[in-house]
């Protein structure tokens, strides 16, 4: 089946449908991103809001189904509410225990992703870094932390060191996936406060995965932060309202790589993108019409 759009046409009797599922929707930014992504490869495809209410989730998962459509992005509140009606689940989505990209095979059968879980360090490779071998810091123990740390583990870091403002929830994390099936072993976890004596010598990576430094309020500046890191290290933000976070300030005042939240927002599109249409993305072109909403909001 053709999957390229006629010229001029905008929607045609074999448009494939994805979108995002969640509730409510009409904030999200991913219809953006990814219809221009979908122009720009021509394809006979749109991406549409799926508002659906938490008590029908399963009724929106079979809806899809049955009408054909390829896949969707599941959102707040229901990435965990899925779960139990995908037919399988992707080693990514199983590890971490959420599905934000859902895709319908041809047979009809329901796969989760998470593609969350790999924003963060694809971003970080797209500029150059890499977590393979390194130690990672994580900041924040939530949904955003949980997928840094299964996505770093999956990509190779020898040592991860979760620190979360409630302590006993980045303990809580960090023993729970030391001893998950499909971890790798070899990974050393450890966990802490925010607040605690650190000594960052020998820290490759930090991952700011708070929610603070959102809208510009309380910016995460921790005791003695990034002192003694390696040259070549490297600070990612998950925060991409601003995209200029003073996290991100800090880092580069200290001569840090930086990558903001921008760009992991961006990677989990272009492997969802992937996930349903098998093809690459124009990353740059998503971000810039990401960015150009942002700035006009
Ligand atoms: P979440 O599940 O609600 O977790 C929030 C985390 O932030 C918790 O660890 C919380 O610590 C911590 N926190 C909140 N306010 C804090 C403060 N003032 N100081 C220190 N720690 C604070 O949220 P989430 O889903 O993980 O999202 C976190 C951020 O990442 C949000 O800004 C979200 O927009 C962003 N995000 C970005 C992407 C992307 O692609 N760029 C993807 C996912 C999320 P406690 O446990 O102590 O409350």
């Amino acid at each position: 089946m053709t999957e390229t759009r006629p010229p001029n046409a905008t929607l045609t009797g074999r448009t494939i449908l994805v979108g995002v599922l969640g509730w409510p929707v009409s904030h999200s930014l991913s219809p953006l991103m990814q219809n221009a992504a979908i122009r720009a490869l021509g394809l006979d495809a749109a991406y549409v809001a799926l508002p659906a209410a938490p008590e029908r989730v399963r009724e929106a998962v079979e809806g899809l189904r049955a009408l054909g459509f390829r896949g969707c992005n599941v959102t707040i509140p229901h990435k965990v509410a899925v779960v139990p009606h995908m037919d399988r689940l992707t080693p990514e989505a199983r590890i971490v225990g959420a599905v934000n990209t859902i895709r319908i095979n041809g047979d009809g059968s329901i796969e989760g992703h998470n593609t969350d879980c790999l924003g963060a360090v694809r971003a970080l490779e797209a500029n150059g870094g890499t977590v393979e071998g390194r130690t990672v810091v994580i900041l924040g123990a939530g949904g955003a932390g949980r997928g840094a740390a299964v996505g770093c583990a999956l990509a190779g870091a020898k040592r991860i060191i979760i620190l979360n403002r409630t302590a006993g929830k980045a303990e809580a994390l960090a023993g729970e996936l030391a001893s998950k099936e499909g971890i790798p072993p070899s990974v050393a976890w450890e966990a802490g406060p925010l607040d605690g004596e650190r000594d960052w010598s020998g820290v490759d990576v930090v991952m700011q995965m708070t929610s603070a430094g959102m809208h510009g309020r309380n910016d995460l500046i921790l005791d003695r932060q990034f002192q003694g890191m390696p040259d070549g290290s490297h600070a990612l933000e998950a925060v991409y309202a601003p995209v200029k976070t003073g996290f991100l300030v800090s880092a580069q005042s200290k001569g840090l790589r930086t990558t903001d939240g921008l760009s992991m927002l961006v990677e989990q599109g272009v492997a969802a993108f992937e996930f349903w249409f098998g093809k690459k993305p124009d990353g740059a072109l998503m971000r810039e019409v990401l960015a150009a909403s942002l700035r006009e909001a």
